[in-house]
């Protein structure tokens, strides 16, 4: 039972604080008028004091009964019946001319509408609907309904408006703010501190979908791992801070390089990089890397201790991923960093890949194959 209500109240969804309140919290109220009005007929039906109200009543009662039942995941039916709600209010209010309390329950209809419609269409619905009990109480009074209980009526509707409002409006500030800070938080977490790149986590993250995108859409994706060359003696010659603004440096051309909204790239670590970028054919990936390269060594970092050139280099592994390839991330991680592994064994500055340079019709001396 306790998980069958669950499921219908839809307790354990997974949803955004704003979507949480229309669906939850207005399915819960909504059940709770219709547990009170179930509890209020059977008064009434006990004292005998209003017959009209019973069938009215338990029409009214069948909605919330209706939405209980029915309601899995649209939210269509609260909406329906939460208009046949405050028609059916209206109806009682008019056969009853305005005995009985029963006006009051139209606050419900109000706090209901703020939380499914928002603090502002719910506003304007309770205006609309508030216009109508009024303007029906006033033909009324003078003969059924004395003045003071037009104006007490009046009064408390005007303030169930207001707190209805104003409480909706807060929530909302409130889950709009927990949200943003979510979001914020979210993205922090993806980010690495020093260069603003995404980090290992978030390529962890990526790199599984990526393939499998790749795979399914049958387009080619360009994974290329970077390696600053001679870092360590780079450090111990010029000290980490300035270690630290190389990275930094080679980061932003890297930003610079790779533009496209569906470009990522990671910082693995240290000095180590992960690009993920779609391209047409494996050419026009040796291309861009190759540029990537001699770009990093345009920037012209003096490196007084590197082997292989006066500034700052970086050797690089490429795999292009293919539908055809049946290998796992894993697999395909250690392959191109075996690739890496080989551009720094044939003398750094360089790129080492997979691709078939023939066919390719490539001629770059720098290439390892
Ligand atoms: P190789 O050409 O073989 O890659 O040589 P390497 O010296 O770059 O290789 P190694 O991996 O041994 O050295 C990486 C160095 O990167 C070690 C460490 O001092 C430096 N490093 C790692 N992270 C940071 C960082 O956040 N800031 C700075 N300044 N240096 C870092
Ligand atoms: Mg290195
Ligand atoms: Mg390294």
């Amino acid at each position: 039972m306790r998980k069958w209500l669950s499921t219908q109240l839809q307790f354990g969804i997974q949803k955004d604080g704003i979507n949480y309140r229309k669906n939850v919290t207005a399915n819960l109220i909504l059940c709770f008028a219709f547990l009170m009005l179930c509890f209020y007929t059977a008064v009434y039906f006990y004292n005998g004091e209003a017959p009209l109200f019973y069938t009215d009543g338990v029409l009214f009662m069948l909605f919330p009964l209706f939405l209980l039942l029915f309601r899995r995941k649209k939210n269509t039916l609260a909406h329906i019946a939460l208009q046949i709600m405050g028609i059916c209010l209206l109806y009682i209010i008019h056969i009853n001319e305005g005995q009985h309390y029963l006006p009051i329950w139209s606050f419900i209809y109000i706090y209901v509408s703020m939380i499914l419609y928002g603090h502002q269409k719910g506003l304007l619905l309770a205006i609309v609907y508030y216009f109508v009990v009024l303007s029906m109480l006033y033909s009324w009074t003078g003969h059924s309904l004395n003045i003071i209980s037009y104006i007490r009526f009046t009064s408390v509707a005007l303030l169930s408006v207001v707190i209805s409002y104003l409480s909706e409006y807060l929530i909302f500030k409130i889950f709009n703010q927990l949200t943003e800070t979510q979001k914020e938080l979210e993205k922090t977490n993806k980010i690495d501190a020093l260069t603003g790149l995404y980090n290992r986590g978030h390529f962890d993250d990526v790199f599984t979908k990526e393939i499998n995108t790749t795979k399914r859409a049958h387009t080619l994706l360009a994974f290329a791992m970077l390696d600053i060359d001679y870092f360590k003696p780079f450090n111990d010659t010029y000290g980490h801070q300035i270690g630290d603004q190389a990275l930094i440096t080679v980061s932003n051309l890297l930003k610079s390089k790779l533009k496209r909204s569906n470009d990522a790239i990671f910082r693995l670590g240290g000095e180590e990089f992960a690009l993920l970028f779609k391209v047409q054919n494996e050419k026009e990936a040796v291309y861009i890397v190759d540029d990537i390269l001699n770009a990093v060594e345009e920037l012209k970092i003096p490196h007084a201790n590197s082997e292989m050139s006066r500034f700052l280099t970086v050797s690089c592994g490429l795999e292009v991923i293919t539908a055809e390839h049946n290998l796992t991330e894993k697999q395909m991680y250690k392959s191109c960093d075996e690739l890496l592994y080989k551009a720094k064994h044939a003398g750094r500055n360089r790129t080492s890949h997979s691709c078939n340079l023939k066919l390719l019709n490539y001629n770059k001396l720098q290439i390892v194959k």
